[in-house]
């Protein structure tokens, strides 16, 4: 019931940003004080109870829903950003795209030795995004408890290449 509330608020945007893409557009899902607090609630569920410090969100999209998860967690909010846009000292992780590659920044500082983290985005899709995020929260001395999502693109099965963790997402494609 909840699920199918969430899923008519994802427009699907066909040729985006390429031909031959459907893009999964979560503008209405942002548009909506209803869908928003229902999907925050559907994304908590997972990890409440369990202790998280940090709650990682990526550029950009994952800034949006990682940011209310931290407050419903009371946890620290730290974003994972692209190259050139945070200041000071940074810890970087180049990954794979499909034509070339491209890196994460995060802030030196930002995650504490043996912090218990969660990352967030708002699409799994081949994973090398998420892979890359759980590399530079491990290179900056924490600990990745898990992932969710709020969209997971099933028949690209980016879960693969982050099956070593705990993944939740709250609607599958
Ligand atoms: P991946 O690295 O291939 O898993 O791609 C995940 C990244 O691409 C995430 O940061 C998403 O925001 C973005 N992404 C991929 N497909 C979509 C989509 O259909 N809608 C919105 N974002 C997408």
């Amino acid at each position: 019931m909840n699920n199918e509330f969430i899923e008519s608020h994802i427009h699907d945007i066909p040729d985006f940003p390429k031909e031959g893409i459907i893009f999964k557009d979560i503008s209405p899902l942002l548009a909506s004080a209803k869908a928003r607090s229902i999907t925050t609630e559907l994304l908590v569920r997972d990890f409440r109870g369990q202790t998280i410090d940090v709650v990682v969100g990526i550029e950009s999209r994952g800034f949006l829903f990682g940011m209310l998860l931290a407050d419903a967690l009371n946890a620290k909010f730290v974003m994972l950003r692209k190259p050139g846009k945070l200041p000071g000292a940074i810890i970087s992780q180049e990954y794979e795209l499909e034509y070339g590659t491209d890196t994460l920044e995060l802030q030196e500082n930002a995650i504490s030795p043996g912090d218990c983290v969660l990352i967030h985005d708002d699409v799994l899709a081949t994973g090398g995004t998420a892979i890359a995020a759980a590399q530079i929260i491990q290179k900056a001395g924490g600990k990745v408890e898990g992932f969710n999502f709020v969209i997971e693109l099933d028949f690209i099965n980016g879960r693969e290449k982050i099956k070593d963790y705990k993944i939740a997402s709250v609607l599958h494609y």
